[in-house]
């Protein structure tokens, strides 16, 4: 075929070692297992994923990528996190949720600034692509003015990254001990907020998600208008829900139920709903959320970090829920580091469940990256590797690596590897990063930022 015959596309990645962790996918490891793959990309999107050969046959594009020897994953989805806590790592760690966030979190809300949260964002963010993230949702809580989430959202549609914003609110700010800045809003004015920011970045990758901060911070009458808003304009809700036993202890004492059925009997869990940590989960709070397809972003080393304990994915899942996986911010967190996450959420569900079966490596990359793309409202744009879908993925390369030698790319992937296995990441077919570069921000500018910020804003932890 003449090259004339080629349609003219935007880039060809060629020669990767395809991975697509699930059996629904029209090319699975038993095409790697047959040999390389190439994909042609045009427009953001997977326009066709074949054979080198076939796709050189019948593509030509003015960026070709060598992937040779490269495993392409789908990119992951981290479906929580809080990017304003990568100025907070390592203060007052070592303490009880409550304790943590009076003495970590709470005290940095008078200090954070608009210029804050934007540097913020980007750190966090280049910490998630650099472990092979495409897409993020910030439950962004710390909502200092409604100006301060247009900068959030700026600073994740420059580096490239795939970005939800959870627009965090509180309604009732209250907090046991201390007197902290006051970030207590009116529904009326988040929803608002929440429309001006859908409305600056359409036509961009950044979508919004409604994120109530948490069940006491609330009232009911607030728990409905979210529910009705989320109705009437189409846009989630997530929420932390179940980290610890106090969500039901405050519901019990406030509402005589638990904080699912409070959550049913608002409405909410008929909108699309991404519930965050489940860690104390009855049996009737799982099939709860089973009736309501309710998706499930499980945060394994924040939770370990923080004493909480290990969420009961196995049963979840068992349930038919979506389950996801999540950093949670640098705060209780310390890293973004999606690889990490993956390694740590799948070993300890083994060991939770005495059974290695619990949960496999294929399943792990399933919930890292397709169960996070429907958890985050975006199940039919990105998350797996096939045509129609987003150009999102992840070239990781293992030349020269201990992992040598991959008999099992799954295996490689989540038990195996590093940062510096992540050779490039590519989002809407852009590459924005590779070889630890970032190809739209300046890296050392932004650390040179955090470094003067973190400075002026002091430590204000407690212990
Ligand atoms: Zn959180």
């Amino acid at each position: 075929m003449s090259i004339a015959m080629k349609r003219t596309i935007d880039l060809i990645v060629e020669n990767a070692a395809l991975i697509v962790p699930s059996d629904q996918q029209p090319v699975g490891l038993q095409e790697h297992a047959q040999g390389p793959v190439s994909i042609a990309c045009a427009n953001g999107l997977i326009v066709d994923v074949s054979t080198p050969a076939d796709i050189a046959a019948r593509f030509t594009a003015p960026i070709i990528h060598d992937a040779s020897g490269c495993i392409l994953s789908p990119g992951f989805v981290n479906t929580h996190t809080h990017t304003f806590q990568s100025l907070l790592k390592g203060l007052a760690k070592d303490l009880r949720l409550i304790d943590w966030l009076n003495s970590a979190i709470r005290p940095s809300f008078a200090k954070l600034t608009e210029e804050a949260l934007y540097a913020a964002t980007l750190l966090s963010c280049m910490d998630a692509v650099s472990s092979g993230t495409t897409t993020i949702l910030d439950y962004a809580y710390a909502s200092i003015s409604p100006q301060s989430m247009h900068a959030v959202c700026r600073a994740m549609n420059e580096l490239g990254i795939r970005g939800v914003l959870g627009r965090g609110y509180t309604e009732h700010f209250h907090s046991p001990v201390g007197s902290f800045m006051n970030l207590s809003e009116k529904v009326d004015t988040v929803f608002g907020n929440v429309l001006e920011l859908v409305q600056e970045f359409e036509g961009t990758p950044i979508t919004v998600f409604l994120a109530p901060t948490a069940i006491h911070n609330i009232s009911v009458s607030g728990l409905k208008a979210t529910a009705d808003f989320s109705s009437k304009h189409n846009i989630p809700v997530t929420m932390h829900i179940n980290e610890t036993t106090l969500d039901d202890e405050y519901c019990r004492n406030q509402h005589n139920c638990t904080c699912t059925e409070l959550l049913e009997t608002s409405g909410l869990l008929d909108q699309p709903f991404l519930a965050v940590h489940c860690v104390e989960m009855s049996g009737a709070d799982i099939a709860r959320f089973a009736r309501h397809n309710v998706s499930i972003s499980n945060n394994p080393v924040s939770n370990l970090i923080m004493g909480s304990g290990i969420a009961p994915v196995r049963r979840m899942l068992d349930a038919g829920l979506n389950v996801a996986f999540g950093t949670d911010g640098a705060g209780s967190n310390d890293t973004q580091n999606m690889l990490d996450t993956i390694r740590i959420g799948t070993l300890v569900q083994k060991g939770f469940c005495k059974d290695p079966m619990a949960l496999s490596a294929r399943q792990a990359l399933e919930i890292a990256t397709s169960n996070g793309a429907r958890a985050v409202g975006l199940g039919s744009v990105t998350g797996s590797i096939e045509a129609g879908k987003a150009a999102d993925f992840v070239l990781f390369d293992f030349d020269g690596s201990y992992a040598q030698p991959i008999h099992d790319p799954c295996s490689a992937l989540v038990y195996q590897s590093e940062r510096d296995n992540v050779a490039a990441v590519f989002v809407a077919g852009e590459k924005i990063f590779a070889n630890g570069t970032f190809m739209k921000v300046d890296k050392d500018a932004i650390l040179d930022d955090i470094g003067r910020i973190s400075q002026a804003m002091g430590s204000h932890a407690a212990v």
